[in-house]
């Protein structure tokens, strides 16, 4: 009896194994995993329904839709960035990426190539830090706006204060070089080994203090051209960046300057390379207004990025490495000098 009942269990478990294997391995399963592979898909398909312009050097990646295209909630590993805490922020409406191979020229106040902006598109561009206070304060504006930008440092303010430029990079903004010490290549006592020393030095410095490669995106101090630094530029695959549109914020005497300055010229040429420098006290105290005044006045921001970092030279990296061990005297603590970049 005892070895029946038994038996009887032993089949009532073993059909109920039987009838759970069925149940996980069959169609229900697969269709309640389903979402899960399918989730992942409509990112990758937003990127790759982008029409690719007939142009050589800039391509739009990726766009904020007007909509999802399928009312599937993305995974949070395909989202690219943080919800905006502010619904009425002027934001980020695309994304282009640049190859810079050969080094290509924006901004039409000297390059006219490539005409990549439509009509009401911006590019926010920040010169000359990273530096404290002002920096903090420009990128403070552009989180409230959930905007992004394009950051051109100089190496030495790099490494003065390498942890405010890690805040730029933390953003998303994009982070290129204007040289190691502000010097105009263009300048006739420039020799090119000079030159060449300011440029390479500029991004390892850069380099140094994100701890990451930065952009191969270039912009001259002064926006003084320099043929044969252009040559080496494009030699190097870095993109050199003028501008459309000049703030002359380190003349304005007051924020409000700088607002009406931008703004009277972007209503005159509709769109454009806006050329600003995160530096400056009045620019980082215009920026809220200004950002208000751009959205208000239906303007989109593109944010510019590189289809690849830069390489940065082996030889440069280390001579500054060095150099900036040397102070002994030196009151910056080691870790705001020397970054491990891989163990
Ligand atoms: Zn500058």
């Amino acid at each position: 009896m005892r070895n029946a009942l038994g038996l009887m269990v032993a089949s009532v478990v073993t059909a109920a194994v039987i009838a759970a294997v069925w149940f996980w391995t069959s169609s229900p399963r697969v269709e309640l995993a389903a979402p899960n592979t399918v989730t992942a898909r409509p990112a990758e398909q937003l990127q790759a329904a982008r029409p690719v312009p007939a142009r050589e050097d800039v391509e739009v990646t990726a766009a904020i839709p007007d909509k999802p295209a399928l009312p599937v909630k993305p995974p949070a590993a395909a989202q690219p960035k943080a919800a905006c805490a502010n619904p009425d922020a002027l934001g980020v409406s695309r994304v282009v990426e640049i190859d810079t191979a050969g080094g290509p020229g924006f901004g039409f106040e000297h390059f006219k190539q490539l005409d990549f902006l439509t009509d009401k598109e911006v590019v926010l561009t920040f010169d000359d830090g990273p530096w404290p206070v002002n920096t903090p304060a420009v990128l403070k504006a552009l989180a409230e706006e959930c905007t992004k930008a394009v950051f051109f440092p100089i190496g030495k303010h790099a490494t003065y204060h390498p942890e405010i430029l890690r805040l730029v990079a933390a953003a998303g903004h994009t982070v290129g070089a204007h040289t190691w010490s502000h010097a105009n290549l263009n300048s006739k006592k420039m020799t090119e080994q000079q030159a060449k020393d300011e440029l390479e030095k500029g991004f390892s410095a850069v380099k140094l203090a994100l701890g990451a490669a930065p952009s191969p995106f270039f912009r001259f101090p002064q926006l003084q051209h320099a043929p044969a630094a252009m040559a080496y530029l494009g030699s190097r695959n870095v993109a050199i960046f003028s501008c459309d549109l000049d703030s002359f914020d380190f003349r304005a005497k007051d924020a409000a300057q700088v607002v009406n300055t931008v703004m009277t010229k972007l209503d005159k040429l509709g769109k454009g390379i806006i050329l600003m420098h995160d530096f400056q006290k009045h620019t980082a105290e215009a920026l809220p207004t200004l950002l208000g005044r751009l959205k208000a006045g239906g303007y989109k921001v593109v944010l510019m990025k590189a289809k690849a970092p830069l390489q940065t030279l082996a030889e440069y990296d280390e001579a500054l490495v060095k150099d900036m061990k040397l102070p002994v005297a030196s009151t910056r603590p080691v870790g705001s000098v020397v970054q491990t970049v891989s163990e």
